[in-house]
């Protein structure tokens, strides 16, 4: 089967990442999940007091941030590395969930981290997931999704998650989290959250894990089966 990349947006915690991480461990294909890059960056301007209206200081700090993935040993779970540290758990606290759609609006941080996405995508066989693949870092991606769901419902998807990390956070607050993530990230001036028009939309409200997962699994073998015509009536001619 022809390799293609699929690109996965959509609001914040709608099962983007828990669905993108399976497809391509049944497709074997590469899963990034780009949020954490955004995140792990926030959590060392969080750590180091970088302040986001100096450009200066976010240059200087961007230089010296390196993020990446690593497969943990027999594990199908990729630890996400901070300049060398596994930072996992700790991008994933309600302190850098309610300071990363400030830092990701920023231009240079996109730039670096969009630069990084699209080195690791070039080799195809990729499931990424974020804000903007289908729209900026690939465009031309063989199949995109947008996914989307009552807020309600991703707001409890979200709390199950969090104590399943062991933490206990308040179904408000995290409602409060996921409406202003959801503002800042489709209203910012650079890459906005949006609908790709070739997206295929899948709301997730009704809809169990598996159900999300066979439905893009279906729209990913149609694509492969599409490519593969298209490669062979290009050769054939
Ligand atoms: O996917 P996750 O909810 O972990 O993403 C955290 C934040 O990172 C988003 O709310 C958004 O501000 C930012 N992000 C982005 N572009 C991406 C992925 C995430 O701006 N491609």
């Amino acid at each position: 089967m022809e390799k293609i990349v699929i690109a996965i947006d959509g609001y914040s915690g709608c099962g983007k990442s828990t669905t993108a991480k399976t497809v391509s461990q049944l497709l074997k294909y590469l899963y990034i999940d780009t949020g954490a890059m955004y995140r792990a960056v926030t959590l060392y301007f969080l750590d180091h007091y970088i302040n986001l209206t100096n450009p200066k200081q976010v240059a200087k700090s961007l230089a010296e941030i390196e993020v990446e993935f690593e497969r943990q040993g027999d594990s199908e779970n990729s630890a996400v590395f901070l300049n060398g540290t596994n930072v996992s758990h700790r991008i994933r606290s309600m302190e850098v969930s309610d300071k990363v759609s400030e830092v990701s609006a920023l231009a240079p941080v996109r730039e670096k981290l969009v630069a990084q996405q699209r080195k690791i995508g070039k080799r195809k066989g990729v499931v990424m997931d974020g804000r903007d693949i289908g729209t900026v870092v690939f465009p031309n991606a063989e199949l995109k999704i947008f996914m989307t769901a009552d807020l309600d419902v991703r707001a409890a998807r979200r709390q199950v998650e969090l104590l399943e990390r062991g933490q206990l956070v308040n179904l408000d607050k995290i409602m409060e989290n996921l409406v202003k993530r959801d503002q800042l990230d489709t209203t910012r001036s650079i890459s906005p959250l949006k609908r790709a028009q070739d997206a295929h939309l899948i709301d997730t409200t009704h809809l169990t894990f598996s159900e999300q997962v066979e439905e893009i699994l279906n729209l990913a073998t149609s694509s492969m089966v599409k490519m593969g015509h298209h490669r062979k009536i290009t050769q054939d001619n």
